[in-house]
């Protein structure tokens, strides 16, 4: 396709995106938050729209669009629902990305084509006793014949209970530290692995969470996404692009709550006139609207520079470091906008805030994403 044509597709199709989140997720968002489900509809209607088949390449069944495009479209439905937004960001950032990066060719074609078919995936990392440290995983993988056979458990997996596959990393040469770490893709009803619990949250209530167990689960060897003992570095560089993907859910759920709150200032009286007329709120305003803009144009600059194939750890970060942290300044504030209403749950100011919060913890704590800013400063990579 040519340049300027694929931008024009891709203007489009995000046109029916924002209508799509605006006008049949939104009036949803609560009943999901309440219900703890993204409904089986959404899905279905995110895949109708080729938003699963975006990001896949075409030679797997995808239409090759940008990843810019996948971030904004991320954008747009955090906008009205994160949770719904995460299954169509774990399906492409979480599982797709590492088998484009890394995967072999019989892979891309058993797996691309199914994501981009609807199949939903995620990337299952951390372990009870692994979070942050994420080479300390204790999960191992034993080969045997041309399988692995793989004890252990991880725990926050997100779109857990509706993913078709999930990527997972385990230990295959224990004295070897993050050198001894193997990545594979897994099935969800492969035998052996199972859904221990469910993991009940304050905010993204939507998304499934859950903790797997691997009980003597049986992984074919060609299910090794990279080589033996590589797959430390492909988790990484996953982690990299995921985090774009927060920063734009970051992004949305900011917009989404002032975008409520700037209706409600102009309309709510106090003193005689609209509050939105006191400078005290002008100021407030004003600040969450620079904060906003820069963190979009940081995500959208580190997304530019993934699809480049730039290097972009550091850009990553700080895309997800600075849209996080200002997604929880903002939605605060919104909250303070509503005052008495704010903190009750008649308006969706508070769930917007408790949305936020997810985004200064997960794919990395924001303390970890200035560990990698920093780290990357010094080694001059700027
Ligand atoms: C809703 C949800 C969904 C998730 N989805 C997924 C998923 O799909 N796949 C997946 O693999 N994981 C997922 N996670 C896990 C998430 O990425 C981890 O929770 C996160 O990386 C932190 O790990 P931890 O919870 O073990 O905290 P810990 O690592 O125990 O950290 C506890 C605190 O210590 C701080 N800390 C740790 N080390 C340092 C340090 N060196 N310097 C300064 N401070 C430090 C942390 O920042 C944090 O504040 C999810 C988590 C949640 C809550």
């Amino acid at each position: 396709m040519v340049k300027d044509d694929k931008a024009a597709l891709e203007e489009d199709v995000l046109s029916y995106v924002r209508d799509f989140a605006k006008k049949e997720v939104g009036p949803l968002a609560k009943k999901i938050d309440e219900e703890e489900e993204v409904p089986k509809v959404l899905i279905e209607k995110m895949v109708k729209m080729g938003l699963f088949s975006s990001y896949i390449p075409e030679k797997y069944g995808g239409n090759s669009l940008s990843f810019t495009f996948l971030v904004r479209a991320i954008e747009e439905i955090s906008k009205a629902c994160p949770s719904t937004a995460l299954v169509l960001d774990g399906a492409l950032t979480l599982f797709a990305e590492p088998l484009l990066m890394f995967g072999s060719e019989s892979l891309k074609k058993k797996y691309l084509t199914r994501v981009a078919e609807g199949s939903v995936g995620g990337l299952a990392i951390t372990e009870p006793g692994a979070g942050s440290d994420a080479a300390s995983i204790s999960t191992k993988a034993v080969k045997r014949g041309s399988d692995y056979i793989v004890n252990g458990s991880k725990i926050f997996v997100s779109n857990g209970r509706i993913a078709d596959f999930f990527v997972f990393d385990a230990v295959t040469e224990p004295s070897r530290g993050h050198r001894g770490i193997t990545t594979f893709v897994a099935e969800s009803n492969y035998p052996g692995i199972r859904i221990s619990r469910d993991i009940h949250k304050m905010g993204i209530r939507g998304s499934s969470t859950v903790e797997i167990v691997f009980e003597d689960a049986v992984i074919p060897a060609e299910n090794i996404v990279g080589t033996e003992n590589d797959g430390f570095k492909v988790v990484m560089d996953t982690l990299d692009a995921g985090r774009i993907g927060i920063a734009a859910q970051a992004v949305g759920i900011a917009q989404g709550a002032l975008d409520e709150a700037m209706s409600y200032i102009k309309q709510r009286k106090q003193f005689g006139k609209a509050i939105a007329d006191f400078e005290g709120i002008q100021f407030m305003l004003a600040e969450m609207g620079t904060e906003l803009e820069a963190s979009r144009l940081l995500t959208y600059n580190a997304a530019q520079k993934w699809e480049k194939h730039e290097p972009c750890i550091m850009e990553s970060s700080m895309a997800k470091l600075h849209a996080s942290d200002a997604a929880m300044r903002i939605t605060t504030d919104c909250v303070q906008l509503f005052g008495g209403y704010g903190y009750t749950t008649d308006f969706d100011a508070e769930r917007h805030m408790r949305d936020a919060k997810i985004t200064q913890i997960y794919e990395g704590t924001n303390q970890i994403q200035r560990i990698i800013i920093a780290r990357e400063m010094l080694k001059g990579s700027r």
